[in-house]
């Protein structure tokens, strides 16, 4: 498949950059921040999403969505890492569509998708127990009870978990790992906010004897880790939209800024730095793109290559973001400058869903060394 996008998938991505350089440019994360707004996102910004039919692009016509596939949603990921924009694109129209979608019974579908589409109900998964991603190691419990099960544990890192309806919680059911999807609200459940280095939102959700019904499973281990790597790829994309974005205020910056009387642009060895960030930022461009055509082809190969590309784009969101900031010099450091925000964003990014090791580690493991 050529690694081009169609004219639908253009006009997709053109109007999301500018709906969202209009209505949460990096300033509208600054005051989010600054207010420690109680939701963290802007509610009616995110109506506004849905109705741009943001959140139904990955969902199948059947249940109402647009059956636009992921290299659309991708599109709009990038979009979103151009601007930082804070949202529950990942938790909700990535993640929650993506597990309901692939492990959801017909009526979970009939009942929760058209929610997710409509910016009614906010999901997350809570799945990470350690503070290194380790989604296969569970210690959270799903006993037996009655027709249904009672869950208890502890997950942390939980993406928008203070804001959710639905928590989907992954847990050792009949002895194997299973999801299910629990109201947020339900008895036994405890949710404490936490601050990400980003200004995002990543709550830790406490299970204690939380009754669920048997129906209320959502699917088990390989929805899980197709899900996170469909979610590996969609975050990769919104990561090269960062590194676009910080890549591009940089060079600005080398071409606006005068020292010794020239822009500090025309020295080689700044320019040599530069050309190093361009040419691996058009590699992860490349890869995302074609990562993304694998999640709709169904590429049986995902695996591997979701953890190839989240790797490559943690490396080099991490390379352009400091050179971002030391470049700026000493103005780089500073909360006056929004160029620091790429590189906190860029941290937290590259531990959502497995950093480099991680993925290095998995990639070499999948491929038989
Ligand atoms: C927290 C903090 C603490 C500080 N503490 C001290 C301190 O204790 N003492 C002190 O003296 N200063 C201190 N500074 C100031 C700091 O050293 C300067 O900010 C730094 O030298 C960058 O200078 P600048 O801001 O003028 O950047 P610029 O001159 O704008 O430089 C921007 C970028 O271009 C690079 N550059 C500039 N000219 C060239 C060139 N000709 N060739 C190649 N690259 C070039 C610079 O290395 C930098 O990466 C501090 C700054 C901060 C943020």
């Amino acid at each position: 498949m050529a690694l081009i996008l169609s004219e639908e998938e253009k006009m997709l991505k053109s109007s999301a950059k500018e709906f969202l350089a209009e209505r949460a440019p990096v300033e509208a994360l600054r005051r989010l921040r600054d207010s420690q707004d109680n939701y963290g996102y802007d509610r009616s910004l995110w109506r506004e999403m849905a109705e741009m039919g943001w959140t139904a692009l990955t969902i199948d016509e059947a249940y109402g969505g647009l059956g636009f596939g992921y290299v659309g949603l991708g599109q709009i990921m990038e979009e979103c890492g151009r601007t930082l924009a804070a949202s529950p694109m990942v938790s909700t129209a990535l993640l929650g569509t993506t597990v309901i979608s692939l492990g959801g019974s017909e009526a979970q579908k009939q009942s929760l998708l058209p929610e997710i589409m409509e910016g009614n109900m906010i999901t997350a998964l809570a799945f990470e127990e350690k503070n290194s991603h380790r989604p296969f190691d569970v210690s959270t419990t799903a006993e037996k009870s009655g027709e249904g099960y009672r869950i208890s544990g502890k997950k942390v890192f939980v993406l928008d978990g203070h804001v959710a309806d639905k928590l989907i919680v992954s847990a050792i059911a009949d002895g194997e790992l299973s999801l299910f999807i629990v109201d947020a609200k339900a008895s036994g459940i405890s949710i404490e906010r936490k601050f990400m280095m980003d200004s995002r939102n990543a709550a830790t959700v406490s299970l204690e004897g939380v009754e669920v019904k048997a129906d209320d499973r959502v699917g088990g281990k390989d929805v899980l880790e197709k899900s996170l790597d469909i979610a590996r790829i969609c975050l990769s994309a919104e990561m090269v939209g960062s590194m676009q974005e910080a890549f591009d205020r940089t060079i600005a910056y080398l071409k606006e800024r005068q020292q010794f009387g020239v822009p500090i642009g025309s020295f080689q060895a700044l320019q040599h730095r530069a050309a190093h960030m361009f040419s691996e930022i058009e590699l992860c461009k490349a890869m995302t793109l074609k990562c993304l055509q694998a999640i709709d082809k169904e590429d049986k190969h995902l695996a591997a290559k979701a953890s190839m590309l989240k790797a490559k784009v943690g490396e080099v969101l991490k390379l352009v973001s400091n050179e971002g900031v030391q470049m700026f010099g000493g103005i780089g450091v500073t909360d006056d400058e929004e160029i620091g925000f790429f590189m906190k964003r860029a941290r937290v990014a590259q531990q959502t869903f497995g950093d480099y090791n991680y993925h290095l580690d998995r990639f070499a493991s999948i491929n038989g060394f």
